[in-house]
């Protein structure tokens, strides 16, 4: 992953974390939070929030998952290589995580033998 993307990627976390943090103690420090039950759903709520980002974001980064990446189709074993990303069709998968539901695009192979698409390993 290229410097200035982790770069961009960082400052769109400390964008999300800031607001998260708002979310928590607002401007008064306590954002209208009385008992400790309401203070412990709204912190899990916005660390859990940040949680799906992180792993969403991260999975999203899987060199595996990128187009131009040869890897073996899961039928005949043979070998399946897109040589650019527009002919890899990207497809949203859905991932239950420990922290709720999480999203991300990822390249979709086609083997040319089977003619089944399948989503490379990773
Ligand atoms: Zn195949």
């Amino acid at each position: 992953m290229a410097t200035e993307s982790l770069d961009q990627k960082r400052a769109e976390f400390l964008a999300l974390a800031g607001m998260a943090f708002e979310r928590m103690f607002g401007s008064d420090g306590q954002n209208g939070l009385v008992t400790f039950a309401q203070r412990e759903e709204r912190a899990c709520e916005v660390s859990d929030e940040l949680a799906r980002w992180l792993m969403a974001e991260h999975v999203g980064e899987d060199p595996a998952g990128e187009a131009g990446v040869e890897c073996r189709c899961p039928i005949c074993a043979g070998p399946v290589r897109y040589p650019s990303a527009e002919q890899a069709r990207q497809e949203v998968r859905e991932l239950m995580t420990r922290r709720g539901k999480i999203e991300y695009r990822r390249a979709a192979a086609r083997c040319p033998r089977c003619r089944r698409i399948f989503f490379p390993a990773g």
